[in-house]
């Protein structure tokens, strides 16, 4: 039984596993023309491959990130597995070269299944001072050659930013290859495709999600031919995102620059309020003038916000003063600011910096902000009364 299309005015939830391929004749034209691995092919064989409601949570984030192409997986860690693995070529691999403040998750990936099990030569370039020298990362590139460099727009936790125009060029001219984990900064702060980034990924878990509830990635692109090495890669390695997933990031998608507005409009203030209150000992925040990448973000992202990331440092004369600072405001918000490790959700989270990090970050004093889209003056009284 064949029906017409139904005018809705959205794409459906296409549940289909495998789709109708009629005959034996339209059958191997089909998967002879998935050999050319195109982002929306002729006819869709199997939702493994291709999926037309993926695919139009794909338009959406392209539009977004003005870029020519995105492919969505089943979460940001396949994404930047995805976007690396394109870049591996058995024993012609050279060298990939990480920034050193990324995402804990992708650190554990360099070292468990980089080195560990590809034997890939996965190197760290490490910042001094809270900031990236950019004459140290020439050096570190004119030694290690590296196929590959790896940046996040803006780090986790201290939030460096970075000139990201520069990064490119020196790693383009050293002969590398730049992936940008943009998913802090977002494309409503910057679009590192626009600035020559050859791969650009995103936990669509975070921002663009930005309800808490869909596990998500995305990898964006210019460059056809890494579009139709990555599009190979989700396919066989199964990086497939699920339609229903989809269906319900491009609904979520369609307020995204509102709520991440209202989250860089209410980090500020949050931002401000902490810096001049007794009871922190220091905050960051790219907005900041203090911060010490705070020109760098004033050049990356112009007038467009700062971020609805803020990390501090609570006040106290010993260690345990501090964690108990700490501590008591972490459970004073806690009706109305809860402990998630993630980001990007509607409301404030609260991530303790020591507890996760560990050795790397070992003041027990801070904490990791992700400011939600709640109302600032409700917030803000929820925080004065937790500094109390
Ligand atoms: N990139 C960044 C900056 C992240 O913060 C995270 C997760 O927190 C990831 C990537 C991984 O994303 P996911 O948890 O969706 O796999």
């Amino acid at each position: 039984m064949k029906q017409k299309p139904v005018n809705s005015s959205r794409m459906p939830i296409y549940r289909d596993a495998g789709f109708e391929l009629y005959d034996a004749d339209t059958t191997k034209d089909a998967f002879q023309k998935e050999t050319e691995n195109e982002r929306i092919p002729e006819l869709y064989i199997y939702s493994r491959y291709r999926n037309p409601t993926v695919v139009a949570a794909e338009d959406e984030i392209m539009s977004l990130e003005g870029c020519r192409w995105a492919l969505l997986t089943q979460s940001g860690m396949s994404a930047i597995d995805t976007a690396l693995s394109v870049f591996q070529q058995g024993r012609e691999t050279g060298p990939w070269l990480f920034f050193s403040e990324i995402y804990g998750g992708t650190i554990s990936y360099t070292e468990y299944v980089l080195r560990k099990r590809r034997g890939i030569d996965a190197r760290i370039f490490e910042p001094a001072n809270e900031r990236y020298d950019l004459s140290a990362f020439e050096n570190q590139l004119e030694a290690a050659k590296p196929d590959v460099v790896y940046i996040e727009a803006i780090s986790n936790p201290m939030l460096i930013v970075t000139d990201l125009e520069k990064v490119i060029g020196l790693s383009h001219k050293a002969g590398a290859k730049v992936i940008v984990d943009n998913t802090f900064a977002t494309p409503a702060l910057c679009r590192p495709l626009n600035l020559g980034a050859d791969i650009v990924v995103h936990s669509a878990t975070k921002y663009f999600s930005g309800h808490g509830n869909i596990t998500a990635g995305v990898v964006c692109g210019n460059d056809s031919h890494l579009m139709k090495a990555c599009i190979e890669y989700r396919k066989f390695v199964g990086h497939m995102l699920s339609p229903d997933d989809a269906y319900r990031l491009t609904t979520q998608l369609k307020t995204f620059s509102l709520r991440f507005s209202r989250q860089c409009s209410n980090a500020a203030g949050l931002a401000g309020l902490f810096r001049d209150h007794p009871s922190i000992r220091k905050v960051w925040y790219p907005g900041l003038p203090e911060h010490p990448t705070h020109a760098e973000a004033v050049k990356l992202f112009g007038d467009n916000g700062w971020g609805g990331m803020v990390t501090l440092d609570f006040a106290g004369t010993t260690p345990e003063e501090k964690k108990k600072n700490r501590d008591g405001f972490i459970e004073k918000v806690s009706g109305a600011i809860s402990l998630i490790p993630s980001l990007g959700d509607p409301k404030t989270i609260i991530m303790p910096v020591e507890s996760v990090w560990g050795a790397k970050y070992p003041e027990p004093g801070m904490i990791r902000l992700s400011v939600g889209f709640e109302d600032y003056a409700r917030l803000e009284k929820i925080v004065l009364d937790g500094l109390k």
